[in-house]
């Protein structure tokens, strides 16, 4: 911009290509701005377990040699701290991989209902644990959707875990799937909506445009407590994207919280004849 600004006045066009160029290179710095504080954000969130299990490691090394009943103690922390660090380093995998493939299509035809049905199964133990329970209600007969299935699957379980970790104890998740209203996606292409609600303390209405920012978190020492790495909505977010699907989050305070993801049908396939 600067050479831009010396330069002789040709007309129109220059000053069309300087706005251009402000406009490439703010966005540009954004993007810079936005990574380097997902790394800085990211090695904090490894420091704080890490520097834990240090402790934790020195102490049963030194003080605590000799107590069984803190080395149990001890070995517990250490072991769940650990834990945390796993699922963090999981979730920033499937950021980058899904981030890869971010440009490249979902090409498989999935049955939705399927892939619910699963993710039900695996996620009721952990329901049960909360005194909670899942309720299915799913249309028969619909369509395919164009998805990769391993992704929508992680999407399912990462919005069930939420609601079951921000749902009152004891109220139910509710998942229903049904046709997208007309008119849902973009390009009037009829869509599929599955939607997970719980019956939780809501989110503020000040939060809802960040909460599929990395690491941003309504309450992080509730987030934390729950074993959350403040990055499974981002993770859906990403998805989602990738699926050129749509994620709408509805919330009441003090009534819970409704996050429905719209998936494109599958176009037909090719006749065989
Ligand atoms: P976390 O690992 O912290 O749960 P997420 O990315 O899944 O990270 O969610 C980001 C934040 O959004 C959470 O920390 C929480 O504050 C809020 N949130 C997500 N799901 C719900 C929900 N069902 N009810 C209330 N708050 C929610």
């Amino acid at each position: 911009l600067e050479h831009a600004a010396g330069m002789p006045r040709d007309g129109v066009l220059e000053d069309v290509a300087a706005l251009l160029s402000l406009h490439d290179v703010t966005a540009i710095k954004r993007a810079e701005r936005m990574r380097a504080d997902f790394v800085a954000n990211a090695s904090h969130e490894l420091r704080t377990p890490l520097s834990t299990l240090v402790g934790f490691v020195e102490t049963l090394q030194g003080p605590a040699r000799d107590d069984e009943e803190a080395r149990d103690r001890f070995l517990a922390i250490m072991h769940e701290q650990a834990h945390r660090m796993a699922r963090l380093v999981e979730d920033l995998l499937s950021l980058s991989r899904i981030e890869q493939d971010e440009h490249t299509p979902p090409s498989g035809r999935v049955d939705l209902g399927e892939i619910v049905h699963a993710a039900v199964e695996t996620m009721e133990m952990k329901a049960r644990s909360r005194g909670s329970s899942i309720d299915l209600v799913a249309t028969a007969g619909l369509p395919l959707v164009q998805a990769d299935a391993d992704q929508i699957a992680q999407v399912l379980q990462n919005l069930i875990d939420n609601a079951i970790k921000y749902g009152r104890r004891g109220t139910p998740v509710a998942i229903t799937l049904q046709r997208s209203p007309r008119g849902t996606l973009a390009g009037g292409r009829p869509g599929i909506a599955l939607a997970v609600a719980d019956q939780g303390e809501g989110i503020p209405r000040e939060h809802l445009s960040r909460l599929t920012e990395r690491f941003y978190r309504v309450d992080p020492a509730r987030s934390r407590a729950m074993g959350g790495t403040g990055l499974g909505l981002a993770i859906v977010k990403h998805i989602v994207a990738r699926h050129r699907g749509r994620l709408d989050i509805a919330s009441e305070p003090g009534q819970g919280s409704r996050f429905t993801i719209h998936l494109p049908v599958a176009e037909p396939p090719p006749s065989s004849n």
